[in-house]
């Protein structure tokens, strides 16, 4: 058994914390626990383009209560995430605030995901028009 406030771990049958008068639990979770754990599972909000950026994202979020964190390029855990052609930096949240942020974030930056300096729709089609053309001129030819 174990004690959600100071997380004492107690035999058995114990159903109160000696030092706080706490009910015990069986296991201790994240619900359960006063403490903000620091293994809190952080989940990735927006790839932005720049740690730079990505942190004020982050202070932004911070300064709205919500546990941000910003993880850039070549990092472990989430590289998956961080493709081969958008280097650049994940704004992570804490799961238990993704909506909270996510409302933030829209209310500050719209629902673009790349506010700072992404491309617009419309360089993007160009981009890709673009990259049509170099695609279609065949050398041959
Ligand atoms: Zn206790």
């Amino acid at each position: 058994m174990f004690c959600p406030v100071c997380e004492s771990e107690y035999e058995d049958g114990i159903t109160q914390c000696a030092d706080d008068g706490t009910s015990l639990v069986e296991r201790l979770t994240a619900d359960n626990t006063a403490r903000d754990h620091s293994e809190a599972r952080f989940v990735p909000l927006h790839n932005i383009g720049s740690p730079a950026e990505a942190e004020m994202v982050a202070d932004i979020l911070r300064q709205n209560g919500i546990r941000a964190a910003v993880q850039s390029g070549g990092m472990d855990a989430f590289s998956p995430l961080l493709s081969t052609t958008a280097p650049g930096a994940l704004v992570l949240v804490d799961e238990r605030d993704y909506e909270r942020a996510n409302e933030v974030y829209v209310s500050f930056f719209g629902t673009d995901t790349t506010p700072l300096t992404g491309m617009t729709a419309a360089e993007d089609a160009d981009a890709a028009a673009a990259a049509d053309a170099a695609w279609d001129r065949d050398p041959a030819a």
